[in-house]
């Protein structure tokens, strides 16, 4: 049987109630709303398309996935919603507001942990406040004092099991604790959204079921706004409200999948007929996406368009 998102409208419904009522009111704008944005890199003369009118939706409290082939686009994608790159076309809004090109109304937490080896734990996790603009955020923060925050943080450690490791330096921690210190240190910055690239792609299997474990009860705590990319089809299903599936490059959304489990999800539904259903489904859509991208780069001139001299405006 193949199973399409229109055979599961009923739990769709399901969904759209569930948020509306333990979420947030439908009348709040979203946290995120990308809006037909398209980024082409411009190579000496020839242009790389590598977004392609994506537009996608993160509502206040959702948990949404970016899934896509490698080198589609996603993390470019995440430096636009950043405000790294400008986009040739599109606009970012922020809770309503218009943040395409602006900075610093994100947190962040990149493939690696990317800690400081010479802060401790605990330092490491206080830096996201540290660096966050003190105006302009989407959400204002409510700033403590230093000693607040520290105090604040302390605790958080304690909660991931990493309390005994506040003051040691990140090079004795495993990559598993390392991941949880760069996570606290994005869900400790006052920015309301949560942009994950990858988390959990360079941790061993077993070490990424905990981590998924992990996040899945943290986030079920806490409920903030996260876009969460990953190459993983099982993991986006487990953690997600909802899945943009891109194409390969240029990348633009090829399917939109509202997952229909209740939660609080635990590890158990990844056994669900259903969850190996949508398992199987995504995968039929994931290879086609790769088989593109594959023919592409045999095809490398098919991506690599010449342009006038009057083509795209070249971003920073
Ligand atoms: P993904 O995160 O989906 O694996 P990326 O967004 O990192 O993909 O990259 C998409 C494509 O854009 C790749 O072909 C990559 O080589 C290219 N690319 C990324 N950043 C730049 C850049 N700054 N300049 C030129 N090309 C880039
Ligand atoms: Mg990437």
């Amino acid at each position: 049987m193949s199973l399409h998102p229109t055979d599961l409208s009923s739990y769709n419904v399901a969904n759209e109630q569930r948020t509306g009522e333990q979420q947030s009111p439908s009348t709040a704008p979203p946290a995120l709303e990308l809006d037909g944005i398209s980024l082409a890199f411009r190579e000496k003369r020839s242009l790389l398309p590598v977004l392609q009118d994506v537009s996608l939706t993160v509502k206040p409290g959702e948990f949404v996935s970016l899934i896509g082939p490698s080198g589609s686009g996603k993390s470019t994608l995440f430096h636009i919603i950043g405000g790294l790159l400008k986009p040739q076309q599109g606009r970012i809004r922020m809770h309503g507001r218009d943040m395409t090109g602006e900075r610093g109304h994100i947190s962040y937490m990149p493939q690696q942990p990317a800690l400081f080896p010479w802060r401790t734990t605990l330092d490491n996790v206080l830096l996201g406040q540290e660096n966050a603009p003190r105006k302009n955020t989407a959400v204002p923060p409510q700033y403590a004092s230093e000693r607040e925050r520290r105090k604040e943080a302390l605790q958080w450690l304690e909660q991931v099991g990493l309390g005994k490791f506040a003051k040691a330096y990140p090079h004795t921690l495993s990559g598993g604790m390392q991941q949880r210190a760069a996570f606290l240190r994005a869900l400790l910055s006052p920015q309301e959204l949560m942009l994950l690239d990858e988390p959990f792609s360079a941790l061993d299997a077993l070490t990424r079921a905990d981590m998924q474990q992990w996040l899945l009860r943290m986030w079920e705590k806490n409920r903030r706004s996260v876009l969460f990319i990953t190459h993983s089809i099982e993991e986006a299903l487990l953690l997600s409200d909802r899945i943009y599936v891109l194409s390969a490059r240029p990348a633009s959304v090829v399917h939109v999948v509202d997952v229909p489990f209740p939660r609080p999800r635990r590890e158990e539904i990844t056994l669900d007929p259903l969850f190996i259903e949508w398992k199987r489904t995504m995968t039929s859509w994931m290879r086609e996406e790769k088989h593109k991208l594959d023919g592409d780069m045999d095809n490398a001139q098919s991506v690599h368009k010449n342009i006038p001299e009057d083509g795209l405006n070249r971003h920073e």
